[in-house]
């Protein structure tokens, strides 16, 4: 995501003073290096890509496409989709892999909800996705606003599917009662990283903590919210730690994975790692299906809200 001019320039490269290299290993790729070819995307700037670009301008909205300076932006937008981030640009916390601006907010509008979904009526997605900045800061931890976008869209979307990833509210439970009273048909929530690397990568956060959302949430809204899920991979993880922390999404009742590689936004984020070849991806997906996850996309650029519409869908019959 591009930082905003005068915005808090603080390294999280190295969270909390730590070094990196003591949990994520010596060998780290440079930041200016060639990337792999499968990274190679068409430059953004087409038509539709421009039209969306004035719609979100227009109406005074933040997309994560934009924030986290997403790769497939050219390509998602030219199709008409984009991922709203409600609640402000600036996040109360402080993620090292993640390139919103971090800070004390002050975003406090009540008619977002009401301009989100009309950007979204005027753009006519069948799939919206609805995401936020962590508000740590608010007493119900940006639930309400959820909940109001959730509302407005079955008003002025009727026929668009609601996608909400959300934060973990801390763990508490009433903010996620009320967004899940909203009655998303998608509840996502991002485990991003495996958990023996939450304390660089997600510092304030516990993966424990997103599971027991992530279950809670299945618990309160049964068969009419999808549960969903994603991590990043990159950051010297291995297969088998991967697929254990996929076991623990599926004891959570996680329904939905996405995941993807970790691209670093700039030198002051933590170093990739190591890039996954397309076939690792595919071996992931595989095992994650024997886990019995009911859809599960696994690439470079896949992003949880990449295609997201096509993420209800059953396991395609070739895997
Ligand atoms: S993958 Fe998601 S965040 Fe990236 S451009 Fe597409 S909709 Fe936006």
């Amino acid at each position: 995501m591009s930082q905003a001019a005068g915005a808090p320039t603080r390294s999280r490269a190295r969270p909390g003073g730590r070094d990196p290299a003591a949990l994520l290993g010596p060998s780290v790729r440079p930041l200016r290096e060639r990337k792999p070819p499968w990274f190679r995307v068409p430059a953004a700037g087409g038509q539709e890509y421009r039209r969306l670009h004035r719609l979100i301008a227009g109406e005074s909205l933040h997309t994560v496409c934009q924030e986290a300076a997403c790769p497939n932006i050219g390509e998602c937008w030219e199709r008409g989709t984009a991922t709203f981030m409600i609640l402000g640009d600036t996040c109360t916390r402080r993620c090292g892999f993640c390139n919103v601006k971090t800070g004390k907010p002050t975003w406090k509008d009540p008619l977002e909800p009401v301009r989100v979904a009309r950007a979204v009526a005027q753009m006519g997605l069948r799939h919206a996705v609805i995401t936020s900045v962590d508000r740590d800061d608010l007493p119900d931890k940006g639930a309400g606003a959820f909940a109001a976008v959730i509302e407005q869209l079955r008003r002025q979307a009727p026929a668009c599917q609601v996608e909400v990833l959300t934060p973990d509210f801390q763990g508490q439970e009433m903010p996620l009662a009320k967004v899940i009273a909203a009655r998303p048909d998608v509840f996502n929530h991002n485990v991003e990283v495996v958990p023996r690397l939450y304390p660089l990568a997600r510092r304030g956060s516990r993966f424990e903590r997103s599971c027991r959302v992530l279950a809670l949430a299945k618990e309160l809204g049964g068969s009419e919210v999808v549960t969903k899920s994603g991590l990043m991979v990159g950051l010297g993880e291995s297969h088998e730690e991967v697929v254990d922390a996929l076991a623990l999404l599926r004891q959570a009742h996680v329904e939905v994975l996405t995941i993807g590689q970790y691209l670093r936004p700039s030198e002051r984020h933590l170093p990739v790692v190591r890039y996954w070849h397309p076939d690792e991806f595919a071996a992931l997906q595989r095992d994650a299906y024997a886990l019995g996850f009911r859809h599960v996309a696994a690439g470079p650029l896949v992003r949880s809200s990449y295609y997201a519409e096509t993420h209800l869908r059953e396991r395609p019959r070739q895997l």
